[in-house]
């Protein structure tokens, strides 16, 4: 057994030294994570089957290709094997800190926008869209859209549980993390370049989903957006992960250049600063209106 410190690149390659001092026949990664990603990434690159035991929700990143890792102060993403497994512990997550866990709900309903961002890719660029792995990385995102149930009740977490791993899977079917990653990706890996320590991945994936899904005009994704955000106490505005709107905008305007390769809504409407500062009003409005 062996104790990781923090989510880097270090810690990984470490481990990965560990690994090789013995002949192993699998690794198990228990915790949440950034413990799991730097598992993830060890096992990878030893070529090990991987076993994750995740003690949070709060992204995808539970059974997902990709390892989020911190190398020189900078968050990178590096592309590593499924895990061969996925346990999650309910009760653990259900008397673990409830911020931290809900934040994969932000995560999972942000699959929405990265969805309808790969079919603008396909109607604008002709890229080709993977199917099953669209319909995996839906089907769990319209399940926790649309239940009632809150991060205390088992049914719901496992709902949640299941949508966090099949959005893992989506990403590994076709590849790429096309299925679950847009605009609202990119607006969060911008907020983390730009104003790093500001929130969590999952609460800004979600803040960045809302506010992609509106710039596309589509009203009812944006009202169930909205009220499934509310329901669970997830941010919806800068203001409520302490960004003021000028830092929100210089995010959504340096979003592109964190995944030059993506076409997402941003790429599309390549809105100057002072366009995104008049539809960051207007965002703004249409949620206090929902309020009443
Ligand atoms: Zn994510």
């Amino acid at each position: 057994m062996f104790t990781v410190e923090g989510g880097t690149l270090d810690a990984a390659d470490d481990l990965g030294a560990k690994l090789r001092a013995r002949s192993y026949d699998a690794v198990v990664g228990i915790g949440g994570g950034k413990t799991i990603d730097v598992a993830k990434y060890a096992a990878t690159r030893r070529g090990l089957p991987m076993v994750s035991v995740a003690t949070s929700l709060a992204n995808d990143g539970i059974a997902s290709p990709v390892a989020s890792l911190i190398t020189a102060g900078l968050k990178g993403s590096y592309g590593v094997h499924i895990p061969i497994a996925v346990i999650v512990d309910l009760d653990f997550v259900e008397s673990g800190p409830e911020r931290h866990n809900r934040a994969g709900i932000g995560d999972v309903i942000s699959n929405i926008s990265a969805l309808a961002d790969w079919e603008l890719a396909r109607q604008v660029r002709g890229e080709p869209v993977d199917g099953l792995a669209a319909s995996l990385a839906r089907m769990g995102a319209e399940a926790v859209l649309s239940h009632p149930g809150h991060m205390g009740d088992d049914v719901f977490v496992t709902v949640l549980a299941e949508a966090l791993i099949s959005s893992g899977l989506a990403m590994a079917v076709c590849g790429t993390s096309r299925p679950s990653s847009g605009g609202c990706h990119e607006i969060m890996h911008a907020v983390d370049a730009l104003f790093p320590g500001t929130s969590s991945h999952g609460e800004l994936a979600g803040l960045g989903a809302l506010f992609c899904t509106y710039l596309r005009d589509d009203r009812q994704r944006f009202a169930q957006m909205s009220a499934c955000l509310d329901r669970h106490n997830l941010p919806r505005t800068p203001a409520e992960v302490g960004l003021t709107d000028d830092q929100f905008v210089e995010a959504v305007q340096y979003a592109p250049q964190t995944r030059p390769d993506r076409y997402t809504i941003l790429e599309h409407l390549a809105m100057t600063p002072a366009e995104t500062r008049g539809r960051l009003g207007d965002y703004t409005d249409a949620l206090r209106d929902r309020l009443g």
